[in-house]
């Protein structure tokens, strides 16, 4: 042969940005001195491990021909009937058929990303939002449009000029404990939020990771719950943050016929998530009460996020602002004008400590003063340390020159913890 024709590049939507100051700088937050707030990882230490290992031992030898066959796309039937007794239990009526399990909540959003979105349709988003969905997002060729937040999220009247001027097909929302900034949409700006979606005819992913994980405060009707919206909202679940996310177990609840497109999608991904998996979070969820297994993790993240919270203060330069919140495992920072957090991060894991910088979940013009901070994984004692650290990053009088302006789009991150 005499020439080797090259073969043809990689998809546009698959080629990313290339190298970056903060993939490098968060690859070395791995390295057991750096005290990380940077991932968004449940506490390890508070995996029911002991009653894990026993439903998957149970499963495997009860019925193991079952569980380590293939099974149906749309999930494990005791699983889907566990999941929706505990959403009925908290308010949401449930039948098990309204539900489908996913591998992961993050495939529930590919998911509607490939149901519901053609090359170029709008995708409105808070900003700042969850950065693997503008990923998933950006990767099914749509156009994000961020809407303006305050310290309860969404702001509707914004939302309402916004969807009112870009007709989007959908809403991408996570209303409790959001990530990155840990905040709660109070109950009228759902109920707001339902409305607008009736009257502009567009779909809402509600996605809600966080909202079994309040330690402060009452719950809040998810917007599925408004019947405004209940035949065009799909409420993403996750059984990460209150299980175990090494098991990719989630599930979506959406009107029938998006639910069928999304079970027709899932079987040209995988088919179906793992099926002994799926046994065994049935089993653990028939046999245990999670609800009171979460008691001491909310306990525990109570402690961690106050101990964050009470600290902070001394910690970040004067004229920063900072969310208080009332569950999950984020707290989001914003540093006076002028601060870079991306290109501080090299100098924060050079001094053992690490955090997320803010500009890859924004959508829109970023803030390059804002931080993510997770308290989840670290005792109090080890956060206290880790603040220090960052302290001296932040009072060494680091303004950002520009000089080492870190690239920061959704594709400077890999995956895990997101
Ligand atoms: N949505 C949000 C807002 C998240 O923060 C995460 C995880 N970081 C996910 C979805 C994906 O979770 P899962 O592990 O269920 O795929």
């Amino acid at each position: 042969m005499e020439r080797r024709v090259p073969p043809p590049s990689l998809a546009e939507r698959a080629v990313s940005t290339g190298g970056s100051v903060i993939r490098e700088a968060l690859a070395l937050t791995a390295r057991p001195e750096v005290i990380s707030f940077a991932g968004g990882l449940p506490a390890p230490e508070l995996f029911d491990t002991d009653n894990i290992r026993a439903a998957y031992d149970r499963v495997l030898s009860e019925s193991p021909h079952r569980v380590l066959q293939y099974s149906v796309t749309e999930g494990d039937p005791g699983l889907r009937e566990a999941i929706a007794a505990r959403l009925s239990r908290q308010g949401l009526p449930s039948h098990p058929d309204d539900l489908m399990i996913t591998t992961g909540a993050q495939q529930g959003l590919a998911l509607l990303a490939t149901t519901l979105l053609n090359p170029g349709d709008v995708v409105v988003v808070e900003e700042p939002t969850y950065l693997a969905a503008l990923q998933c997002f950006g990767l099914a060729g749509a156009r994000v449009v961020p809407v303006p937040t305050d310290d309860q999220g969404i702001v509707v009247d914004a939302l309402a000029t916004i969807v009112a001027r870009e007709r989007p097909r959908l809403l991408y929302i996570v209303p409790t404990f959001q990530n990155p900034t840990g905040h709660t949409l109070p109950a009228e700006r759902r109920h707001a939020v339902a409305r607008l979606a009736a009257e502009h005819g567009f779909w809402i992913a509600e996605d809600d990771p966080y909202g079994e994980l309040r330690f402060r405060g009452e719950p809040v009707p998810w917007i599925t719950a408004h019947e405004e919206a209940s035949d065009r909202t799909v409420l993403l679940g996750s059984l990460s943050k209150v299980l175990a996310p090494g098991m990719r177990l989630g599930w979506l609840r959406a009107p029938v016929a998006l639910r069928r497109a999304c079970v027709l999608a899932k079987q040209s991904l995988d088919l179906h998530s793992s099926t002994v998996d799926q046994a065994a979070a049935a089993r653990y969820l028939t046999e245990h009460d999670l609800d009171a297994r979460l008691v001491p993790v909310k306990a525990a993240y109570k402690e961690r996020c106050d101990t964050l919270l009470t600290t902070l203060p001394h910690v970040l330069p004067e004229g920063s602002t900072w969310s208080r919140p009332d569950g999950g495992m984020f707290v989001w920072a914003r540093l006076p004008d002028g601060f870079d957090t991306a290109a501080l991060l090299l100098d924060a894991v050079t001094n053992g400590v690490a955090y997320v910088p803010g500009a890859p979940f924004f959508a829109g013009p970023a803030n390059p003063a804002t931080l993510r901070l997770s308290f989840t994984t670290h005792h109090p004692p080890e956060i206290d340390r880790g603040l220090k650290r960052l302290a001296g990053v932040f009072h060494a009088g680091h303004r950002a020159s520009g000089a080492r302006g870190a690239e920061a789009g959704p594709a400077a991150f890999s995956s895990a913890g997101t």
